[in-house]
């Protein structure tokens, strides 16, 4: 069959790939230590559950509005107001399926053919293909180790050209989990104005931060960046609330309109009961969070420890999110040899950097329990020394 021409131009997403061919694995009774998952290892809370229970059995079965159940939109701009000083209203607001959905209808929405567009590298697989298919052009700057993987000022003013429309920040980051820090945001924040820019600011890592690391959104720095500013997020990662589908945009009501307007043509309104399970998360406890926050912080000393331990690889210890972004360039090996023998040889499923645009690094998601993390240590560090 003849497929379009954008579909040849988009790369498949490495990280389901291998996080599938690692569960097939295991179906087939083999002993796989798994790293390779972008999601928590834990059930979804049962509060949010049992409000999606019930707003099921009270008939929240049918068509909703394409921007979303209003008292979630409410729910959302109240927390964005209370927790990230962002003055949105609920019209500000579109309920999405997911933060991919999120960010593929913002390109939509706001490229129009060689728009470029400024990605940090590594960035999450997902942005330059996304970008691609919106018929934009990604624009990748590279950072360093050294500069914590952050793109600094320099960087970003070298890599605007008059075609440049939008940078995207994702901080916590995946892979690297790293933090921009207040006075980094405002050093960025002060180019992006002066160049007239436009910001999506990727935050569904937001409630995951350790050793007390501030997470600011961008757009909290001044009025100016503010109305520069679009927010993506979503209920995935701080609620472990993967397969429920629910993210949303905030930003200018121009872009809201325009979200919604491709939302009315294309998947309708998110679930609507799964909606009033996103509304409990917010406005119910947030002990869980807490929770699998203290499972993580123990999960990521152990296994920073580790791989420091293992001769040829290094990583930085994460400020944010549960990925460690190793660096494996001591072995020799780009990073899907690495993989792919790690996998067949020895059983252990990591993310190859490449798919990142970090070909020296691999990604270790520590989303999964202290055993699994100390024996697949143990097997990489088999391995490493083997090579
Ligand atoms: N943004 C980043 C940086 C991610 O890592 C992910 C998921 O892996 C998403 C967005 C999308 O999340 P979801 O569509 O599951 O809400």
């Amino acid at each position: 069959m003849k497929l379009a021409a954008r579909i040849g131009h988009v790369t498949p997403s490495m990280t389901l790939a291998i996080d599938a061919k690692a569960k097939a694995m295991k179906r087939d009774g083999i002993d796989i230590c798994s790293f390779s998952a972008g999601e928590p290892d834990f059930d979804t809370p049962q509060h949010i559950k049992n409000a999606a229970i019930v707003a099921l059995n009270a008939g929240k079965t049918r068509y909703g509005p394409a921007a979303g159940e209003p008292g979630l939109r409410e729910a959302i701009a109240h927390k964005l107001q209370h927790d990230n000083h962002l003055d949105y209203k609920p019209e500000n607001i579109v309920v999405t399926n997911g933060g991919k959905h999120s960010l593929f209808n913002i390109f939509l929405a706001l490229l129009d053919e060689g728009d470029e567009v400024i990605i940090p590298a590594p960035f999450w697989v997902s942005y330059p293909e996304m970008v691609k298919l919106a018929t934009g052009t990604p624009v990748i700057v590279h950072t360093t180790p050294e500069a914590r993987y952050k793109i600094t000022p320099e960087q970003l003013r070298q890599a605007i050209t008059p075609r440049t429309r939008i940078l995207i920040m994702n901080s916590p980051s995946n892979p690297t989990g790293m933090v921009y820090s207040p006075d980094e945001l405002r050093a960025i924040a002060a180019i992006v104005i002066e160049h007239e820019l436009i910001v999506v600011s990727d935050e569904i890592y937001e409630r995951l931060l350790y050793d007390g690391t501030e997470q600011m959104s961008i757009g909290a720095v001044s009025q100016e960046m503010f109305d520069r500013t679009i927010i993506s997020n979503g209920f995935a990662k701080g609620y472990s609330m993967t397969g429920w589908r629910i993210g949303y945009v905030a930003g200018p009501l121009d872009l809201i309109k325009a979200v919604t307007t491709l939302q009315s043509q294309s998947t309708s309104n998110v679930c609507t009961f799964a909606q009033y399970g996103a509304i409990a998360a917010l406005e119910g406890s947030q002990d869980c969070v807490q929770e699998m926050l203290t499972a993580f912080t123990a999960r990521r000393q152990g296994i920073y420890d580790l791989i420091n331990g293992i001769p040829g690889l290094s990583c930085l210890k994460p400020d944010g999110a549960f990925y460690m972004f190793i660096n494996i360039a001591g072995t020799g090996l780009d990073s899907l040899t690495f993989c792919d023998k790690l996998l067949t040889d020895y059983q252990v499923a990591v993310i190859p950097g490449i798919a990142f645009g970090a070909d020296d690094h691999i990604r270790a998601s520590y989303a999964t329990d202290m055993k699994t993390i100390e024996r697949g240590m143990e097997r990489i560090s088999k391995f490493v020394r083997s090579i």
